[in-house]
Formats: C-alpha cells, sequence, structure tokens
C-alpha cells in the first residue's frame, strides 16, 4: 500500500526541517507523496519538487492559509495550487508583512509582562519569512520564560490568552476564492481544533472542496463525522500529519500517513474543476 502525508510544515515557516529533508525523510520513511503546506508561503516548494524528482517522492503543492470568522482563526489548505499566480503571489508578500508585524506586537505585549524578548531572537529561529507565534514559543523556552511549548501557549501565545494578537482579518470568503483563483482546492484543515465545525455548512457555499478528515488528534468517531459531512456535501476527504519537524508536539514525516487513494480523489477533483 502507498503512503502518502499531505499537511507538512518546513523552515519556510514555522517547521525545523528544510524542504529537502522533508522529502528525503519521505523517502526514508517509505512515503510516496507528500505536500508541503507552509503557513502563508510557497516559496519551499520547487526546492522540496527538485529533490522530489531526485528521489522518485511525489510532491503536491500545498499552502496553509489563516483565515478569520468571527471569533474563530481558520486555517484553510490550498492543493495544486498554481505558484506563478500573481494575485496568491502578492497576497503572501502581504500576509508576510502582517506576521512581521504582529510578532513585533506579541513582543511588546511579552515586554509588557517584563519577559525581556527582542525581534533578533525571533529571527534565529524564523529566519526572515513565515515568522509565527511556534519561533516566540522557542524563544521563551530557551530563556527559561516556560518550561516547554505547551506552556507558552497555555500562559502567553494561545488565542485569546495574555499576549496573543490576533493575525490580519482575512475572510474564509477570500482565502477560498484567492485558492480557486489559484486553480487549487481549498480544504478545511484539522477541523475539530477550536470550535469550527458550526461554519462547515457555510464553508461549503463559499466554495470548500474538501476536509482533512484523517489528523493526528481525531477519534475514530471525529473521522466517521467527517466523512459522513463530506459524503453529504459532495467533498473530499484528506488528511495529513501536519508535521513541524521537532517544533511541538506534532507526529514526525512517517510517524502518521493515509492512503495514496486519498490524493487519486483529490486528483479526480481538481480535473473537474479546471475543465
Ligand atoms: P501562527 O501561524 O503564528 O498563528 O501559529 C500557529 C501555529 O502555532 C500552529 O500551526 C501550531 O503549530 C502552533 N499552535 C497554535 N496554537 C497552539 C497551542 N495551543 N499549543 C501548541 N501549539 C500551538
Ligand atoms: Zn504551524
Ligand atoms: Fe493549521
Ligand atoms: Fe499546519
Amino acid at each position: 500500500m502507498k503512503k502518502i502525508d499531505l499537511h507538512i510544515h518546513t523552515t519556510f515557516s514555522d517547521g525545523t526541517l528544510s524542504p529537502e529533508e522533508v522529502v528525503r525523510l519521505a523517502k526514508e520513511k517509505g512515503l510516496s507523496a507528500v505536500s508541503i503546506t507552509d503557513h502563508d508561503e510557497i516559496g519551499g516548494i520547487e526546492l522540496a519538487e527538485k529533490v522530489g524528482k531526485e528521489y522518485g517522492i511525489e510532491v503536491i503543492p500545498g499552502v496553509e492559509l489563516s483565515a478569520k470568522r468571527e471569533d474563530k482563526s481558520i486555517h484553510i489548505l490550498g492543493y495544486f495550487i498554481d505558484l506563478h499566480n500573481q494575485k496568491l503571489i502578492d497576497f503572501l508578500r502581504y500576509m508576510q508583512g502582517a506576521r512581521l508585524k504582529r510578532a513585533r506586537k506579541i513582543i511588546l505585549k511579552l515586554n509588557e509582562h517584563n519577559i525581556d524578548i527582542e525581534m533578533k531572537d525571533v529571527l534565529k529561529y524564523s529566519g526572515h519569512t513565515g515568522i509565527g507565534r511556534p519561533h516566540i514559543a522557542e524563544v521563551l523556552i530557551e530563556k527559561g520564560v516556560v518550561n516547554n511549548f505547551q506552556e507558552a501557549f497555555y500562559k502567553y501565545l494561545g488565542d485569546g490568552k495574555s499576549c496573543y494578537v490576533s493575525k490580519a482579518d482575512i475572510s474564509t470568503k477570500s482565502v477560498i476564492e484567492l485558492i480557486k483563483n489559484a486553480s487549487g482546492i481549498a480544504v478545511l484543515a484539522h477541523p475539530s481544533s477550536g470550535g469550527v465545525n458550526k461554519f462547515i455548512p457555510e464553508l461549503v457555499s463559499e466554495g470548500i472542496e474538501g476536509i482533512e478528515t484523517w489528523y493526528p488528534s481525531h477519534s475514530e468517531n471525529d473521522i466517521k463525522k467527517y466523512l459522513n459531512l463530506v459524503d453529504k456535501y459532495n467533498l473530499v476527504p484528506t488528511g495529513g500529519s501536519d508535521c513541524h519537524g521537532d517544533r511541538g508536539r506534532h507526529p514526525k514525516i512517517g510517524e502518521f500517513w493515509v492512503e495514496y487513494e486519498v490524493l487519486e480523489k483529490l486528483k479526480i477533483k481538481s480535473q473537474k474543476l479546471r475543465r
């Protein structure tokens, strides 16, 4: 049976593995295909594709965009996106700038809590693209402010916590349109996190075409529930590890996978949409 993983982060956002390392590990662990889905960033995909050709690993171009609906943060995955789509490129550039500004605001809030942290500490972990809360969490651990990643989010960085700053307010509708405009398939990521289930019917009418059904934290019941919804709304079920390398509690490459058949269904959907 061929195994795949459709949700992986690299050093282009908040993962610790480079795109090349992701592909090399995928080969080592026996995966046939991977999708690189960095937060608001597509810079790692071509590198992964290049190594993928050498190793015989299929690389699906992907991205994970953050949207806001009411007070909830919703992540939408885009698969088979056209990497040269100008609207998408412009949007991602804007989001990278917004992430940097937001990181500055978070740092100021932490300073107000008498935590000594500067932008250069964070850039040491993030490089210059894809800066996110996990990079700030690393600094808090390094400085002994918290003992671990979970504590950093629980005490300071998590949604609604004392040093939380929300990202640019982009609606789910615009994010979905952006993905479709770039010939991609929009898929609701990790639907079980943070009370977003109630939005599924509205997201369907806005154009999502899939639900991330197989996800590390999903129970058998969750999977059944999402398979039913997928059936009801004629969507595709997808799945992936949300691997961030060594960062956070996500599975490592090869520890969580779905069957290749999932990708075949996604491809059929993608071909139908483009016709
Ligand atoms: P950002 O894109 O800066 O909002 O950061 C989002 C990332 O932070 C997610 O992809 C997760 O990797 C991580 N994250 C968010 N919330 C938590 C949490 N409560 N505990 C641990 N990690 C989290
Ligand atoms: Zn992440
Ligand atoms: Fe996510
Ligand atoms: Fe993710």
